[in-house]
């Protein structure tokens, strides 16, 4: 599958890529307005993300607006079905997770550390593991 590592910190943008390389392909951004970049990239050629795991606290464009300006391209590209969005998040910032939840329509959260045992549980919960 193909999907979307949105962190400003490198070493976090590392551990995911590693956790996700044997599920698929990995992009790389370092905040939001990259992040909006890669997905609007990736639906003008036809070729969606089938995960993004969005990362709140950035400059820039952190990730609620990032997650705003996803969804508001998907309606405008007609896309069938909301992208799978995981927002990643600092057990501190539980507040703007409810608000990326109930504003944003993320899909779920992972709290930092993310380790392998949290990611394949939510990469399960969506069927996005193959086979
Ligand atoms: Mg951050």
């Amino acid at each position: 599958m193909k999907i979307l590592i949105v962190d400003d910190e490198a070493n976090n943008r590392l551990l995911l890529s590693q956790l996700l390389a044997s599920h698929g392909d990995c992009d790389l951004a370092v905040n939001g307005r990259e992040a909006v970049e890669a997905f609007e990239l990736s639906l003008a050629d036809g070729e969606p993300y089938d995960l993004i795991c969005l990362d709140i606290m950035m400059p820039e464009m952190d990730g609620q607006a990032a997650l705003k300006k996803i969804r508001a391209l998907e309606e405008e590209f007609e896309i069938s079905g909301d992208t799978i969005i995981f927002m990643t998040t600092a057990l501190d910032t539980e507040e703007h997770v409810v608000k990326a939840f109930f504003h944003g329509h993320c899909t779920d959260y992972l709290a930092k550390p993310i380790s392998r045992e949290s990611l394949e549980e939510k990469l399960n919960q969506y069927n996005l593991i193959a086979g």
